[in-house]
This record gives C-alpha cells, sequence and structure tokens, in this order.
C-alpha cells in the first residue's frame, strides 16, 4: 500500500520555510501552486501546495481542503515568487501571498466572476401567473422575467422597478434562480492596429526594429530624451507581438498611469488593455488576474505589482520611466519591479525594454557593460531642442518673496504670450517651519524629528512623516511669545503668491490638492485646454504628462537633493529636474527653463543645469566606484525600529557580535538612522555591503535566522532591505 502524502505548504506567516500537512485520505497529492486550506494554531489559512512526497509521518495535521485542480500560480511565475523570495531573504509564504489577489487570498474559486442574472427556473416557467393573482409584485416579476428568457441583471431590474422582497419570495418558492454567466472572451481582432502610426524618425526607427528583432529574452534601454517620441517605439515594437496573439506587459510608475497615458495605448490598438491598480475592487482585480492567465488581457498596464501577472502568451515586457523610485516597495515584501522584470523577462523568453530619460545609474551601468542593447533616442520627436536650463542665484530671495524677480517677470511674460507656465517645488503645504522670532523655538513633530509643516487653508501643522497634526500654535512652546512666524515656502503658499501677481488661473497640483477621486484629471484637463494658466506643483507634475502649451519652467529649491547626505541624493534630484526641465515647450517650440538656486557653483548642480544627465551619471558613477556603492558594490540594511534607541541598538549589536565572518562583505554600524526618531519610535540601522552579490547574500543567509533567533529581536521591529533606495 502506499504511504499517504505529505505536503509542504509555503502559508502566509513570517517564518522561513514551509509547513508539512498530512493529506486525507485518497485525495491525490496537488501539484505545486494550487491551494490548500489548513489549520495553524487556531488559524484556518490558505497557502500554497510547494511540494509533495510519501511519509510516514503520524503527528502531522490533516489538509482541511484542497481548493484548486490547477495551480493559481504557475510554475514560470512560481519560479519567479521563489527567486525573489531567496533574494530579497522574505519568506516565501508571504511572497506568494502577497502575489495572489485578495479573493483568492480568501479562498474564493480562481475564475472571472461573471454577471449576475436572474431567471426562471424550469418550474417557473411553467407557472401560471393568475396563482399570484393575490400577490401582484411576485406576478409582475414572474411576467417580466417570462419575456427575458436570457435573464435580467439587477441594474434591469432596478430600472424595471421590480420588487427585491418580491423576487426573493419567487426564488424561495424554486421559481426564479440567481445565476452567474460567464461573460464570452472578448473576440479576436484580425487587425491589431486601431490608428496608423506615426512615422518614426531614424532613431526611433532603429530602436523599434532592434526591439522586434529580438529572439528570446533581451534586455534593452531605451534611453531617450524627454520627448523623444519613447512611448511611439514601445506602441510600433508593440504591433507585432500583438498581431501574433501575444501578450505585452507594462510597468509604469504610481503616478505615471494617468487617462493620457492609457488613452494612447488604447486609441492605437483594437486589443483589450487591461489596468492593473490600486482602485480595482477585489473582483475586478481578480477578474484582470483572470483575464491575464487565460490571454484574453492583451495589453496589460499596471503599478509595480504587476509585474506579478499571469501571463498565457507572454511576448513583451516594457518598464516605463524606469528609473522611478516607485517601483521599489517601500514596506514588507520589499522588492523591485524593475529588476524583477528583467528577470522574468528572462524566465519567460521575452525582450524586455527599460525607458527612461534619465536612466538610474544601475541601469545605465549595464548598459556601459555592453548586458542591456543601449538604444538611445537624442532629440525630442518634434524637432524642438531640449531647453537649457538657465541658474538663477537665489542666495537673496527675500523670505517673502520666494520667487526671483526674473522668474515672476518670465512668468508673466509668458502668459502675456497666451502660453502656460509651470513652477515646480517638491514641498507641500504653505510654510515647512513655524518659529519663534524671539528665541528661534521651531515647532517640530512631538513623534519624529522632523518639523510640522503649516497647511495655512486647513488651520493646521502636519508631520509629512508620520501624519500627526495639530493646531497652529498661538505662543512659542519655549519661551511662550507669541511673537511667530513662519520660514520658507510650499506649494500653498506659492499658489497665492502667484494668484496675487498673475492675471491667469493658477493651479495646484499636489498630493492635497488631488486627494479627492478624479480631482487630478480635472486638473490635468483644464491644463490641456491650453488657455494661459501657472501650474503650481510637486514631483507629480514631474512624470509622463503632455502640456502643448506649457513653455516655461521654473524650478525652485532642489539645492538640496544635490547636496544630500544620501549617496542617491544627487542621482534623484538630477532624474526630477530633467524631468520637470522636459515638460516644458514639447510641441515644436523650445521651452525656457529657469531654474533658481543657492549653489549654482557647485559641479553637480552646474552639470545638471546644463542638461547633460549623461555627464552629470559619469561622474556619480566615478564615485560610487570609489565608494564601493551601488551599481560597483552591493547593499543590505537591516534596519529596527523600537522605544528606545538602546532597544533598537542593543538588537543591531547583539547581530553584529555574533555574526559570523564572510571573506569579502562588511557590516557597517550599527548606528542610529539619519533620521533617528519617526512616528514615536527609535530607529538603528546596520549596513551590510559587498563587492560581490553571493558574499553578500551568504552574510544575509547567516544574518537572517541569527536575528529571528535573539530575543531582544522580539521586543522591537526589524526589517531587511536589500538594495535599499532609502537609507534616511
Ligand atoms: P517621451 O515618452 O520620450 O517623453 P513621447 O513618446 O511622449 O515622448 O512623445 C512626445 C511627443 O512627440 C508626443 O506628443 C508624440 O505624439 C510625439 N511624437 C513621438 N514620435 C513622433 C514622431 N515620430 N513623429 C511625430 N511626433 C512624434
Ligand atoms: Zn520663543
Ligand atoms: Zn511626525
Amino acid at each position: 500500500m502506499p504511504s499517504p502524502s505529505v505536503v509542504q505548504v509555503a502559508l502566509p506567516v513570517p517564518l522561513p520555510g514551509c509547513f508539512d500537512y498530512r493529506l486525507p485520505p485518497g485525495v491525490a497529492a496537488p501539484a505545486r501552486g494550487c491551494r490548500v486550506e489548513v489549520p495553524f494554531g487556531r488559524r484556518t489559512l490558505v497557502g500554497l501546495v510547494h511540494d509533495h512526497q510519501p511519509s510516514e509521518l503520524k503527528q502531522l495535521k490533516t489538509v482541511k481542503q484542497v481548493l484548486d485542480d490547477e495551480p493559481v500560480i504557475d510554475p514560470a511565475l512560481y519560479a519567479l515568487c521563489e527567486r525573489a523570495a531567496r533574494y530579497y531573504h522574505h519568506p516565501l509564504g508571504e511572497v506568494l501571498n502577497f502575489v495572489l489577489p485578495a479573493l483568492l487570498r480568501q479562498g474564493q474559486p480562481a475564475r472571472a466572476g461573471g454577471e449576475v442574472r436572474w431567471r426562471l427556473t424550469d418550474r417557473g416557467r411553467h407557472v401560471d401567473p393568475e396563482r399570484l393573482a393575490r400577490a401582484p409584485r411576485q406576478r409582475q416579476a414572474l411576467e417580466l422575467l417570462g419575456e427575458h428568457p436570457r435573464g435580467l441583471t439587477p441594474a434591469m431590474l432596478e430600472a424595471l422597478s421590480v420588487s427585491r422582497p418580491a423576487l426573493q419570495a419567487l426564488r424561495d418558492k424554486v421559481w426564479v434562480e440567481r445565476v452567474e454567466v460567464a461573460e464570452a472572451p472578448p473576440p479576436e481582432v484580425d487587425e491589431v492596429r486601431a490608428e496608423p502610426a506615426l512615422r518614426a524618425n531614424a532613431e526611433q526607427r532603429a530602436a523599434i526594429e532592434a526591439i522586434i528583432a529580438a529572439e528570446g529574452f533581451q534586455p534593452f534601454l531605451l534611453d531617450g530624451v524627454t520627448g523623444s517620441g519613447k512611448t511611439e517605439v514601445y506602441l510600433q515594437a508593440m504591433a507585432p507581438v500583438l498581431a501574433a496573439g501575444k501578450q505585452v506587459l507594462v510597468l509604469v510608475p504610481e503616478i505615471g498611469l494617468t487617462p493620457q497615458t492609457l488613452r494612447r495605448f488604447r486609441q492605437r490598438f483594437a486589443v483589450p488593455v487591461t489596468v492593473l491598480h490600486s482602485g480595482l475592487t477585489d473582483r475586478e482585480r481578480l477578474d484582470a488576474w483572470v483575464a491575464a492567465r487565460d490571454g484574453h488581457a492583451r495589453i496589460l498596464i499596471g503599478t509595480r505589482s504587476a509585474v506579478f501577472t499571469p501571463l498565457a502568451r507572454p511576448g513583451l515586457i516594457i518598464v516605463d520611466e524606469a528609473h522611478d523610485a516607485s517601483l521599489k516597495q517601500q514596506d514588507g515584501f520589499r522588492y523591485h519591479a524593475r529588476d524583477l522584470a528583467t528577470w522574468r523577462a528572462q524566465q519567460l523568453a521575452v525582450p524586455v525594454v527599460h525607458g527612461s530619460a534619465t536612466p538610474a545609474l544601475e541601469t545605465l551601468q549595464l548598459a556601459r557593460d555592453g548586458r542591456y542593447h543601449w538604444l538611445r533616442l537624442r532629440q525630442r520627436a518634434g524637432g524642438a531642442g531640449a531647453p537649457p536650463i538657465e541658474l538663477l542665484d537665489a542666495r537673496d530671495t527675500p523670505p517673502d518673496q520666494p520667487l526671483l524677480p526674473t522668474a515672476l517677470k518670465a512668468i508673466t511674460e509668458t502668459l502675456a504670450r497666451g502660453e502656460q507656465a509651470l513652477v515646480f517645488l517638491n514641498r507641500r503645504g504653505f510654510a515647512p517651519v513655524i518659529l519663534c522670532r524671539d528665541c528661534g523655538w521651531q515647532d517640530e513633530c512631538p513623534r519624529c524629528d522632523s518639523l510640522m509643516t503649516w497647511h495655512r487653508s486647513e488651520h493646521q501643522l502636519r508631520c509629512h512623516h508620520c501624519g500627526h497634526q495639530h493646531r497652529v500654535p498661538q505662543r512659542c512652546g519655549h519661551c511662550g511669545s507669541t511673537n511667530l512666524t513662519d520660514a520658507g515656502a510650499g506649494t500653498e503658499k506659492l499658489e497665492s503668491l502667484l494668484a496675487e501677481h498673475c492675471d491667469a488661473p493658477v493651479v495646484r497640483i499636489d498630493r492635497d490638492t488631488t486627494r479627492r477621486k478624479g480631482s487630478l484629471d480635472a486638473k490635468l484637463a483644464q491644463i490641456q485646454k491650453g488657455e494661459p494658466a501657472v501650474l503650481v506643483g510637486t514631483q507629480m507634475l514631474a512624470k509622463g504628462h503632455h502640456f502643448p502649451r506649457l513653455s516655461l519652467a521654473v524650478i525652485m529649491n532642489m539645492d538640496a537633493g544635490f547636496l544630500s547626505a544620501d549617496f542617491r541624493g544627487p542621482e534623484q534630484a538630477a532624474q526630477l529636474l530633467l524631468q520637470v526641465a522636459g515638460r516644458s515647450g514639447r510641441q515644436d517650440r523650445p521651452g525656457r527653463v529657469l531654474m533658481q538656486s543657492r549653489h549654482g557653483d557647485h559641479n553637480l548642480v552646474r552639470l545638471a543645469a546644463a542638461g547633460d544627465y549623461h555627464a552629470l551619471a559619469d561622474t556619480l558613477l566615478e564615485e560610487r566606484r570609489g565608494a564601493g556603492l551601488p551599481p560597483f558594490g552591493h547593499l543590505a540594511l537591516l534596519r529596527c525600529e523600537a522605544m528606545t534607541m538602546e532597544q533598537a541598538m542593543g538588537f543591531l549589536e547583539e547581530c553584529t557580535a555574533q555574526l559570523p565572518q564572510v571573506a569579502g562583505a562588511h557590516v557597517l554600524g550599527p548606528v542610529p538612522a539619519p533620521m533617528e526618531k519617526r512616528a514615536g519610535r527609535y530607529r538603528a540601522q546596520l549596513l551590510v555591503q559587498s563587492a560581490s552579490r553571493p558574499a553578500l547574500h551568504g552574510l544575509l543567509d547567516a544574518l537572517m535566522p541569527l536575528a529571528r533567533s535573539l530575543p531582544s529581536g522580539r521586543r522591537c521591529r526589524w526589517h531587511l532591505d536589500v538594495d535599499p533606495i532609502d537609507l534616511l
């Protein structure tokens, strides 16, 4: 007699490894990637079968239920999850759970929802409505359903004023039933293109041809200045893939998922475009997942987690704005969708295109080393040259007028010509600090090492790190003086200053003014109309938008990034600067870009202002090479948060003390984090650095079990971040 099978189940718990369960007698072992329901402590959890083997173990608990005949996570996707779990040192069960749509996590069947319809049962069809003479509402419902043999949706029933209780009564008699009908898959189209392509210029053509010619896995860096027509390259490279019946996965940054972007894909192609974003309901998300898995969804556009979408017939992966920080998840399972996109393409044997005007230094180095095929677009598609960035010396700006007279004058002139101007300031609120004129006290967040930002229209001070808010103080918190003032400027202050000076609408775009659903779209639509206006905003303005009538960009206060202690500061500042500058003058006329800076003589500021991202990147890459920083060295950060700094440091010190030596890997710290206190917790960190990935992972393989086993780790919160982008 064969021994009963034991299955190893990956469960959504913060522990590495799988858990063993016995299968009920007579139940065949499910394949890897099928869901099972199992008892875990006092709970019942849904997990995924990882493996199975015969076993004589008697003590095991039994699987309660096998939920799938077919894996919900196909072998290729499963392998990606395993690789990611190993690389990020994150429990496999949690990775798999992260990847599953919520309804599948809850044990729902892995199929599309279909449409709900009410219709007559066989018995109902033979009922004489006269029998319901004393129940006129039921009679009406029965007659109506009799006239619609395919049934009626809840919306139709409501439009026909059919009463719910009457329907329910009929259902109790089993005369009507509620069914879910699967929606028919969309018909295959003969011609995938719905509108003609633009005439590609020579550089675009070379890029498109290279991507189309790729066989199997090939990574590309599409390195093209803003407005060079990268999207047109994607669209033309996609066409033959779609025509061959295959699917294209497109990853975009969080705020790049604008209606404008979607429209360009939907307009060009006649095939279904499916959007994956955080605003979907659980049902919509599962339906999109199923449509992708079954191959009905042909173009999938989504933010970082879309990299885990199952694909029946993958043909091409595109990562748009591939430098964007939102591709890295900053909590829980801290993966980088940019890197996973490349792994995924490798596994699926399809090309992957990383597009950016300001590629991450990591990606640029891969292209320089010849590991990514480097495609360059040096000119703007419309013909207008990239705008030069004029540096304005901001050392003497008065506090009450943060915009320099030159900048203000340029704005009024732009408006007078009937055009639009943009003022970029990456700080929301009215003023970043409230202070005492008598003693210099500044209002700080009680829970963080940070200042409170004044939001004037809301009569509040807010901490942008933890969300703490309090009312505007009447008196100094130190000396009691009422002589308080604000300093510095945020977008809210700029908006009101500009409204005083300009004879045109001022449109502010930041997280405060776009919180309501649809408000961002409404503001963008107003700008699209093209009437004279001034836009004021944060980095929300920097990405993916086309403002055809915008001919001036004023950039304020980006010095901090260039001078930042964080080694990624200058790279990120340069990316943001050039993305914003790229908004100006996008059609056939050159735009003007002014940058206010207090450090115009700083080498990096000068290089960035010269608009030559590659020259700046060369300088930064040389610095990184010298310091053994990414992409030349590899980093992982173990961060700990606790109620006291002693606790946080104590845990990390114990880790370092007991950690074995690993040749080629170094441990730096522990040290208090640059931001020592956040949201009421003290933060400390340990940096692991190595020139070799295997050495880094070797050390992390020793560090993680050690950290999990230390009792001091249970008194604090800690996590590991592999390839961290935020070291603060
Ligand atoms: P990027 O993504 O590189 O910033 P886009 O793809 O958004 O650039 O293109 C910028 C503008 O140039 C768009 O309005 C686009 O329609 C236009 N464009 C792109 N390629 C061409 C082309 N070959 N001929 C004419 N216009 C083009
Ligand atoms: Zn004071
Ligand atoms: Zn705070």
